[in-house]
């Protein structure tokens, strides 16, 4: 199975999940345009949309990639975009055609944000709430919420690959270093990244692993971070190491 990044905006991947030689899914496209050059250019068909969250830059392309067909566009049912043909929540499971579809709630960045999981991929959509390197903003959850919500992704196999929904990773990942100065694992990953910007390459999908080795927001029980939060401000259990590092993040 091929599953490929279309780039839109400055930093936003549509991910694109081929079902064949045909059809295809794309996950969150906000912009309809590169998504219709790329279904073009490769002679597929849209055959579904799947939305994690709300926020316009993973939604905006729906209503024009769908207003010319009768495309299912599957998102969960809190979600206050009106264009879902098709609502999951926490524990929903979708099957497109041989693919079974996991639905995992992830509130925090927004309330209505979901993450979608195929196991026999091994791949997780997880939108704006797990990035490489760093985690999505809490804007409308709250930070209990937004760590519990990574401790759910964190349960999955090591081995999965993690199809974040935006290119962040370099910035992530200077932040985790001041963070995390002495993680060897973490070091290794800059050398990577920094390798793979170099040659404009993503530096997606990740893996599981490799995000719970080097991403300090999937780290709150490691006694580094725990030092580091608490030498920013007294911190008594791991919703407080989470909020602490996500704060300093927002002003770093
Ligand atoms: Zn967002
Ligand atoms: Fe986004």
């Amino acid at each position: 199975m091929n599953i490929v990044p279309i780039s839109a905006f400055t930093d936003n991947y549509i991910w694109c999940l081929h079902l064949n030689d045909r059809r295809a899914i794309v996950v969150d496209p906000g912009d309809p345009e590169v998504v219709e050059a790329y279904l073009a250019a490769n002679n597929i068909e849209l055959a579904g949309i799947l939305v994690t969250h709300h926020h316009f830059d993973h939604t905006g392309g729906i209503e024009a990639l769908t207003n010319a067909s009768s495309v299912a566009v599957i998102g969960p049912e809190n979600s206050p975009f009106s264009g879902l043909t098709q609502t999951v929540r926490h524990g929903s499971e979708l099957m497109f055609e041989s693919l079974d579809i996991k639905v995992l709630a992830v509130p925090g960045h927004t309330l209505d944000h979901v993450a979608y999981y195929i196991p026999q991929l091994e791949a997780l959509f997880c939108g704006d709430t797990l990035f490489s390197g760093g985690c999505g903003r809490v804007f409308e959850g709250t930070f209990a919420q937004m760590r519990k919500s990574l401790a759910s992704l964190r349960e999955l196999p090591v081995t999965t690959s993690v199809y974040c929904a935006h290119e962040y990773t370099a910035a992530n990942l200077k932040f985790a270093l001041a963070v995390d100065p002495d993680n060897s694992d973490l070091q290794a990953r800059v050398a990577q990244v920094s390798r793979l910007r170099q040659l404009d390459k993503p530096t997606l999908p990740t893996t599981l692993g490799e995000e719970r080795r080097s991403n300090p927001f999937l780290r709150w029980d490691a006694p580094a971070i725990i030092g580091s939060a608490q030498r920013k401000e007294p911190v008594q259990d791991a919703d407080d190491v989470f909020r602490v590092i996500r704060q300093w993040k927002d002003s770093f």
